[in-house]
């Protein structure tokens, strides 16, 4: 398939061509280059210029890439701001060299659009069959792992080094099976709730991805979103996540008041242009009075870009959306963001949570938290409560919200209806028990 902006390969086409092109290489015993060409800061020409501008810079690299191409030669875009060029038969690393000086050169001139100059550049990494890799999905992982070390020095491109094989192939069958995950219905909503620590009620849940692959079993978020972050994927995803999040909770049916339903979004969806519409067409789609919708962001989201992430988050609160931070404790924290922060949850991460009981330090840092997060009018969630204890710890501490194993684990939509219909408080040794008068009262 094409892609529809630049009408060139789109990533899946891209997939295929470079399979067989290797393949063609090694049975006629020709090298054979890849390279991966990233534009740098696109997302902030989309936030700065818009999306149009943003279209149109991909419209000038797809020109610049033509330029370059050589009969035999393939291009194509296999990520929002990335493009990739095979180059078979090539005699030695020299030509692909060449040819990245070149599209590097072509770029580096502003680009002029109807009312505004952009000026664009790229990082380019170079991988070479048989030099670097023998098979296609080691040679992409490699041409990218020259990519980003392109980027993190800031060099125009960079060339391969020695990948592990075995790594990365295991990257690529994920990567492979992935691509088709939503269209095989093979990608599942689970709910985790979360109980009010004041009154043991349960205020809502968070919706968790899990991939029942074909061919692998039950597959966790850990293993399979990273690999989504790297290739675009973690975009149809996340959009995917959002409307069956919302879409399940519109259905549930309980006695307990409003509901909220969290949904994770991690900062490359964040930072689209996009990102606050599509949340609200979600909405719009799905609209339901008994459930809202909470987003989970991660602080280093708004780290490089507060201005502009805090202005999105700012419209979706205007929206009724809200707006929690999730582990918070393990990024790196700036007190002074908190003076003007659009959010109306932290979650302290696990980590804290899990020795409250065995360590005095990290009961320490969850006590700092909740009052950190109360002077800034901030409800507090603690994420990873295992046992009793912790939990009426939690509930001295004056810490809001609970989730955890010890309420209950991540189950699937249906488990979930009937855990939110029976649910009759926490009952075990001193904990939370919600007020069965109160539940039939409704
Ligand atoms: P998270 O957002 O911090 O989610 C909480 C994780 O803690 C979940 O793991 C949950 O199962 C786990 N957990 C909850 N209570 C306990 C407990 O008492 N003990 C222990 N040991 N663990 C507990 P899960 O579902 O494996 O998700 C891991 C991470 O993957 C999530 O961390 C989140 O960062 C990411 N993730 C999950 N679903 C999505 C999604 O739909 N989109 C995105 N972008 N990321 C997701
Ligand atoms: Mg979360
Ligand atoms: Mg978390």
């Amino acid at each position: 398939m094409k892609d529809s902006i630049t009408g060139l390969f789109d990533r899946q086409q891209f997939l295929r061509i470079l399979n067989s092109e290797v393949n063609e290489a090694g049975t006629h015993q020709i090298a054979l280059a890849l390279l991966l060409v990233d534009i740098r800061q696109f997302g902030r020409i989309n936030i700065k210029h818009g999306y149009a501008a943003g279209d149109s810079v991909l419209q000038v690299v797809a020109k610049v890439l033509e330029q370059v191409h050589r009969k035999g030669d393939q291009i194509a875009r296999i990520g929002d701001d990335q493009f990739a060029l095979i180059l078979p038969g090539v005699l030695n690393s020299g030509h692909a060299e060449l040819a990245a000086h070149k599209i590097h050169r072509l770029l580096d001139v502003p680009v002029q659009l109807d009312h505004d100059t952009i000026h664009c550049t790229a990082n380019i990494g170079i991988a070479l069959y048989p030099d670097h890799a023998r098979g296609a999905e080691v040679l992409l992982a490699a041409a990218d792992e020259a990519l980003r070390r392109a980027r993190l020095s800031d060099q125009p491109f960079c060339v391969a080094q020695g990948v592990d094989d075995d790594e990365y192939s295991e990257h690529w069958d994920i990567e492979m099976a992935l691509e088709d995950a939503i269209q095989k219905s093979e990608l599942r909503v689970y709910f985790q709730p979360k109980i009010s620590l004041l009154t043991g009620k349960p205020v809502g849940a968070e919706a968790l991805v899990r991939w029942e692959s074909a061919f692998r079993g039950l597959v966790g978020p850990d293993e399979f979103i990273p690999v989504a972050e790297s290739t675009g994927f973690i975009r149809p995803l996340t959009e995917w996540m959002l409307n069956s999040a919302l879409r399940l909770s519109s259905e549930w049916e309980h006695p307990w008041g409003e509901q909220e339903v969290s949904v994770n979004v991690p900062t490359q969806i964040l930072e689209r242009a996009d990102f606050v519409d599509t949340v609200m067409s979600a909405r719009e789609l799905w609209n339901s009075e008994g459930s809202r919708l909470c987003i989970e962001i991660l602080e280093q989201s708004f780290i490089e870009n507060i201005e502009a992430v805090f202005a999105k988050l700012k419209r979706l609160r205007d929206e009724g959306v809200r707006v929690s931070i999730d582990d918070f404790g393990t990024g790196y924290s700036s007190l002074s963001y908190f003076r003007d922060i659009p959010a109306d949850e932290l979650k302290i991460d696990r980590s804290f949570v899990s020795g409250l009981i065995q360590e005095r330090d990290n009961a320490n840092i969850v006590e700092l938290i909740v009052d950190l997060a109360h002077r800034f009018d901030l409800s507090v969630v603690a994420e990873g409560v295992e046992d009793a204890k912790t939990l009426s710890a939690l509930k001295k501490m004056q810490c809001d919200v609970a989730q955890g194993y010890f309420i209950a684990r991540p189950m699937p939509a249906d488990e979930y209806h009937g855990w939110l219909a029976n649910y009759r408080g926490i009952n075990a040794s001193g904990a939370i028990s919600a007020p069965d008068t109160e539940k039939s009262a409704g």
